[in-house]
């Protein structure tokens, strides 16, 4: 009788261990990073920049919490960013030189290096879902235009008229930098005008990204986008890329990046930062700084990264005067920021 009694309790400590979550989870967002400054900012855009923040990264977390896998918490932050006009991706996407909104994504799981995104797209209204069935459902790791916006479609996602990204504040934006490019043509990066805004000059923000680690030690990142402003010609930046905008991998980190997607295309920047944690051993916040505040720096790629290691470790660097950021900690705290601190 002994003997079963004992055998009971061990049996029952075993599967207890087994339920237990087997790490902390963790969380970061971005919502996109350029010359945000104090001094261009009213309190109440502030205000509604830091409360879509905190929804959105209360929504990730909720999902961790209950158990979900990091994916699911990197898609539901996402679509908040994506529905919320404040933000560059999704509804309230910038607009190309032909007036229009274009948008990219991309999605990459930790533990098995799957990974999904689309490029060009302009009728799927949450391009980070598609980037998501694009990993899932198809054997390929990136579609464009028409391609990837027919494979959403059959998948049902949800699709809507290219007017839908429209936002108004964006569009007169557009208009500015439309006539400001039409002076400088061919120019990357125009000196500011003084009659022009920070927007103008840095074109770029409000790219949306997460990183996440679950409970079962699980890391993934995503980032969508509606790109630079008055894009040409099917113009693809760094956030579909993976490795340069987007990566993950259980070994090292998740990482999803912001910022002038010519340099992070070429600077290889999320894979970049993963390759020094995995072959110089380097921990999460230096190889993120060798590659954000030197690497990039020197390149002058203006921008920032947010990234998590398989500690849940949580980094958010960035170059520029500014980050919409927002992360939720191991021990459950949680940081809202916007400027350089
Ligand atoms: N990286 C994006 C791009 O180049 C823009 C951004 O992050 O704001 O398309």
């Amino acid at each position: 009788m002994k003997i079963i009694y004992i055998l009971l309790a061990y049996f029952y400590m075993a599967t207890s261990l087994m339920a237990q979550p087997q790490q902390r989870i963790a969380i970061a967002i971005h919502g996109g990073a350029g010359t945000i400054l104090k001094a261009n900012m009213t309190p109440e855009l502030e205000k509604q920049y830091t409360e879509k923040l905190d929804e959105a990264i209360s929504a990730g977390y909720a999902v961790l919490q209950k158990g979900g896998t990091s994916l699911e918490a990197v898609a539901a932050a996402i679509r908040i960013m994506e529905d919320s006009p404040l933000f560059n991706a999704g509804k309230g996407a910038v607009f190309t030189n032909e007036g229009k909104n274009e948008l990219d994504a991309s999605v990459m799981d930790g533990k098995t290096l799957a990974a999904g995104a689309i490029a060009g797209v302009t009728t799927i209204k949450n391009p980070i879902m598609a980037a998501i069935a694009v990993m899932r459902k198809s054997p390929h790791v990136m579609m464009t235009g028409r391609g990837a916006e027919t494979f959403a479609e059959q998948q049902g996602l949800e699709m809507v008229p290219n007017s839908y990204f429209r936002d108004e504040h964006r569009y007169q934006q557009w208009l500015k930098v439309k006539a400001r490019d039409s002076i400088g043509e061919g120019r990357i990066r125009p000196e500011l005008l003084p009659d022009e805004d920070a927007f103008i000059k840095d074109r770029k923000f409000g790219t949306v990204g997460c990183v996440a680690l679950d409970q079962y030690g699980n890391l993934a990142a995503g980032t969508s986008t509606g790109g630079m402003t008055n894009k040409r010609y099917g113009r693809v930046g760094d956030a579909p890329i993976i490795g340069a905008g987007t990566y993950a991998n259980n070994e090292t980190c998740a990482v999803s990046a912001t910022g002038h997607g010519e340099y992070f295309i070429r600077a290889v920047v999320a894979h970049d930062i993963s390759a020094l944690m995995a072959y110089k051993k380097m921990p999460l916040k230096k190889a993120a700084d060798e590659v954000v505040m030197k690497k990039l720096v020197k390149m002058g790629g203006e921008g920032g990264i947010i990234a998590i290691d398989n500690k849940g470790n949580i980094v958010m660097p960035f170059n520029s005067e500014g980050m919409y950021r927002a992360c939720i900690y191991t021990n459950g705290q949680k940081k809202i920021a916007i400027y350089k601190q």
